[in-house]
């Protein structure tokens, strides 16, 4: 018998059809004589749409009441997916973040999780019954709801495998598993049957949506291995793990893009030790990711500083660069902020091989892509390029690399 712990995101849940289907998976399983633990997300468009309507009564919501919120469309999902279950014969139980819980850290709507007790799952486990706990979210110390980032669930899940001890984790979605890249982009994507941690990482936080970045960075830290599967099939996925076959053999791995980026130019700053600080400081306070940085030497004392951040945080990121200039007594910083997409190429064997940069810019010079900043690392080279080529630059690169024929 094995503690199996089952994520199912968005899509898998997103109607009523769908919450069935769950259900008869997560019976099949029970029937085996697995413990079975469930961790669902909101149904898919459901998020989003508090977003909205939290964005149409206010433009900068608190934090807090954004988690208060958000944390509704899990809670949903898990009653929902409780009865489908009583419904065809399966005991079951839902749990709230906090009632399995998952304590955090308290910045809302990105919180860390800083430990987890399960609550009562083990006594519920073997009392025979089925598990469904609502992801993206947990508690802090004070009791207060949390959030875990967009698409934590997948978080929730990799964690809870951990703390619970699980034989299995899998991560259950809408496609049959990871590809080369995002198969909607590019249908001659292929599916990647084993990954590493260090792969996976990259892609997901260059913005291959199929997992949550943190999550593969706990998942890693805490040598969770998984599974990304798809909910509506039974072919195998893609296991991710720490070390996989010939992980040097293969130059590009896999191409991400992320559509949700804003470059971020801080203009007419002092030419001065301190200044980029100053900046980098306030973006690091205000909890803002921050990549692909330049820095330009202007003119008569003054540079320019060019950087991208998510554009949800881009407002942040303005407020607290204006504040912060104000506060140092620098006038005249103007702060600009545009749109971009930010597409990487990502592969281990990078490290042991060359010539992956000018692979990719002949390629994107062939097609008349022009590159805006440019940024590496020992597995990855991303670009900022327009982002009405975002697509187009997806498949130019997936095929300079010849993804479209990788071996499986
Ligand atoms: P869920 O709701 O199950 O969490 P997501 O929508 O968050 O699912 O993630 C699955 C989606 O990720 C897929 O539908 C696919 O379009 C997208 N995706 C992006 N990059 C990749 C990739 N490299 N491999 C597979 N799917 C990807
Ligand atoms: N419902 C949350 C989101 O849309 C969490 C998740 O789906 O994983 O981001
Ligand atoms: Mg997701």
């Amino acid at each position: 018998m094995s503690l199996i712990v089952q994520k199912y995101g968005g899509t898998s849940v997103a109607d009523l059809d769908r919450i069935k289907n769950v259900a008869r998976r997560v019976k099949r399983d029970y029937e085996q004589g697995h413990k079975v633990v469930v961790v669902v997300s909101a149904r898919s468009g459901v998020t989003n749409r508090l977003v909205e309507d939290a964005k149409a009564l206010n433009s900068n919501p608190d934090a807090r009441e954004m988690d208060m919120l958000l944390t509704v469309g899990e809670q949903e999902t898990i009653a929902l997916l409780a009865m489908a279950l009583h419904s065809i014969n399966v005991p079951a139980v839902s749990r709230t973040g906090a009632q399995a819980g998952i304590l955090t850290d308290d910045v809302h709507t990105k919180a860390r999780i800083m430990q987890i007790s399960g609550g009562d799952i083990h006594t519920q486990l073997d009392s025979g019954k089925v598990v469904i706990v609502a992801g993206f979210q947990g508690r802090n110390k004070d009791g207060e709801i949390t959030t875990l980032g967009r698409g934590g669930s997948d978080l929730s899940a990799i964690a809870l495998a951990a703390a619970l001890k699980a034989d299995l984790c899998q991560i259950c979605t809408d496609v049959d598993g990871v590809y080369t890249t995002d198969p909607r982009i590019v249908p001659d994507a292929q599916k990647i049957e084993q990954i590493s941690y260090e792969e996976m990482l990259e892609l997901a936080s260059l913005g291959s949506k199929v997992m949550q970045s943190r999550a593969v960075e706990f998942a890693s830290k805490f040598n969770v291995i998984f599974e990304v599967r798809s909910s509506l099939n039974n072919n195998p996925g893609t296991i991710v793990k720490a070390e996989v076959p010939s992980m040097e053999d293969v130059l590009v791995r896999g191409v991400a893009v992320d559509k949700n980026q804003v470059k971020v130019v801080v203009r007419n700053i002092p030419d001065q030790p301190g200044t980029a600080a100053k900046v980098f400081k306030a973006m690091a306070d205000s909890n803002v990711n921050v990549d692909m940085i330049v820095q330009n030497i202007g003119r008569d004392g003054k540079a320019n500083l060019t950087f991208t951040v998510p554009t949800d945080d881009a407002y942040t990121a303005e407020k607290a660069i204006n504040s912060t200039m104000e506060a140092a007594g620098v006038p005249g910083v103007v702060v600009l902020t545009d749109r971009i997409a930010k597409l990487s190429v990502v592969g281990i064997g990078m490290r042991s091989h060359s010539g992956v940069a000018s692979r990719l810019f002949t390629a994107f010079a062939e097609a008349g892509i022009n590159l805006q900043l440019i940024a590496t690392s020992e597995i990855k080279i991303s670009v900022s390029i327009d982002l009405s080529k975002a697509d187009e630059a997806v498949r130019v690169a997936h095929k300079a690399f010849e993804l479209d024929k990788a071996k499986k």
